[in-house]
């Protein structure tokens, strides 16, 4: 049997230097879906050192190579994206567990972000002139790109995480390399081919599967690497930045969230209304089953409309279609492993001993037809009676898991939206436009909603305040990240300054 290749470095597709494989599990039943490379250490600094030489040299380095060639490369993925779009939303269903209709509309979202950073650096001019006070200086401020970019991304959206690294790295002209989740690889293996066929030059992009310790570990540590821009937990972003001081590399941090969803009566008014905020809290909690960095995993809900919310709630809850993603009519589906699902069963344990009570769910389903035994299956979960001392509202689940806490003046709903140690999102629900702005300008979290939950748009910054993150993807600060600021500052006129009278 041939070698697995998975591994992409100086554009040549190969196995890991130690021959190891590992097994990609289908979350929907636990077989095995495919097997990567599993990458190490020598993996890594092979291709560290293919994406420094493209960087630096060789037949044309990258960053050279004009705007508007970089922009229709682009451009070629985005279109490339879109022909392919039924086999990768096929293959992020299958590899993530989420519904085909989710991987579609990751496709496209991803496809837009190629688009828009191709559009950024097209409408950027040469520079910004400042202004130096004087008519024999000439005074520039240029952007240039960082070098060698580690890029590293969790297994929830990894086709989406992975091109909101790679569009604007290559869009400002830097060389990469990309590590997946070693849970998700498959989608990212696709888009480095599609990379190729979009005529990436070898070395520009390079891929290693495998764990995040070695391979993430050596990236961040590496001192030919000078950004690392990383997405994932909290616990290995901590570690990323710690390995990353020693060499001062640039760190970007995409971690967790633990996101408000306030409601406010006056959102629950008419029949409609209070149709409208049922639907979009049960979206804002469940969809990818809560696996989900922005998830609205915490309700915080107005006492007077709470019983009646929470009561429809979880009688919705209860009847989404859990099963295989890639069922028709299936809304929902699995966790992404057998660990996972511990974790969330775990949650629920040490919230009912803590005092929660259980709404709906709180268990692993019945097996069926479009659910086998052996997937990694959890019911929607609601939890009434919740508060802030709470493990389950104090961290992320990254399950399907809805805590309901209570609030009776706007104050407080401001205050338990920001007991919270992350900052990622969170949704504001009320008729009143003037506390919707004062409520929204009070959240110390990164994306707001009002009365809506969960979009967002290639334009627009994405990123955590608090320890959900730092710096920002998508937008103009996404494309900034991967940015050096130079200031040139030219003399026309020189003369001596006689600073020194000798
Ligand atoms: P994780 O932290 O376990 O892993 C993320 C990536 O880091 C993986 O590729 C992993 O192999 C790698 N990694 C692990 N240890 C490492 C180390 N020491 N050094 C370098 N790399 C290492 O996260 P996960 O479980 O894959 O993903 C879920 C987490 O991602 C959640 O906390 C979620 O909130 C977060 N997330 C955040 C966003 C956002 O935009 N803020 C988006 C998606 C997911």
């Amino acid at each position: 049997m041939s070698a697995v290749e998975t591994i992409h470095v100086d554009g040549v597709w190969r196995a890991a230097a130690s021959g190891a494989q590992r097994e990609v599990l289908d979350p929907a039943d636990a077989t095995v879906l495919a097997e990567v490379s599993e990458g190490g250490s020598d993996d890594t600094d092979a291709a560290v050192a293919a994406a420094r030489r493209a960087f630096d040299g060789g037949a044309g380095p990258w960053p050279c190579t004009p705007v508007a060639e970089r922009a229709a490369l682009l451009r070629r993925v985005a279109d490339l994206l879109q022909r392919d779009r039924e086999p990768l939303a096929l293959i992020e269903s299958r590899d993530t567990g989420k519904t085909l209709e989710e991987g579609r509309v990751d496709v496209d979202d991803v496809t837009n972000a190629f688009r828009y950073f191709a559009d950024q650096i097209l409408a950027e001019g040469g520079g910004r002139v400042v202004d130096a006070g004087s008519p024999d200086v000439h005074s520039v401020v240029v952007h240039e790109p960082v070098g060698v970019c580690a890029l590293i991304t969790p297994w929830n959206y990894p086709l989406l995480q992975a091109s909101w690294k790679i569009a604007p790295a290559l869009a400002a002209g830097n060389t990469f390399v990309v590590k997946p989740s070693e849970v998700t690889p498959l989608s990212t293996v696709y888009l480095m081919r599609l990379l190729g066929e979009a005529g990436l030059p070898a070395g520009v992009g390079n891929l290693v599967t495998g764990a995040g310790d070695p391979v993430g570990a050596r990236l961040t540590e590496h001192p030919d690497v000078d950004l690392v821009s990383f997405t994932g937990g909290l616990a290995s972003g901590t570690k990323v930045m710690q390995a990353a001081a020693p060499s001062v590399k640039k760190v970007a941090l995409e971690l967790g969230g633990k996101n408000p969803n306030v409601v406010f009566a006056d959102a629950c008014a008419t029949e409609e209304d209070f149709d409208t905020a049922v639907d979009q809290a049960l979206n804002a909690a469940f969809i990818h089953s809560g696996q989900v960095c922005s998830a609205g995993s915490r309700l915080i809900i107005e006492e007077p409309v709470r019983d009646r919310f929470v009561a429809e709630l979880a009688r919705r809850a209860e009847r989404i279609k859990l099963g295989r993603g890639t069922e028709p009519g299936v809304e929902c589906g699995p966790l992404v492993s057998a660990q996972q699902l511990v974790k969330v069963e775990a949650y629920v344990a040490s919230a009912l001993a803590e005092g929660a009570a259980l709404r709906c769910g709180g268990k692993r389903p019945e097996p069926n037809a479009v659910r086998p035994a052996d997937g990694y299956f959890y019911a929607p979960t609601v939890l009434d009676l919740c508060h802030g001392a709470m493990t389950v509202v104090r961290e992320e689940t990254f399950g399907p898991i809805l805590t309901v806490e209570t609030f009776h003046t706007e104050d407080e709903a401001v205050a338990l939206a920001n007991d919270t140690e992350y900052g990622l999102a969170g949704a504001v629900w009320t008729k009143d436009a003037g506390r919707a702005r004062r409520v929204a300008g009070r959240l110390r979290h990164g994306t707001v909603w009002i009365n809506d939950y969960h979009p967002y748009l290639p334009q627009a910054e994405w990123g955590g305040f608090g320890k959900s993150g730092i710096g920002r993807e998508l937008g103009p600060s996404g494309l900034a990240e991967y940015r050096e600021a130079k200031h040139v500052y030219q003399n026309l006129d020189p003369k001596p300054v006689r600073w020194f009278a000798g």
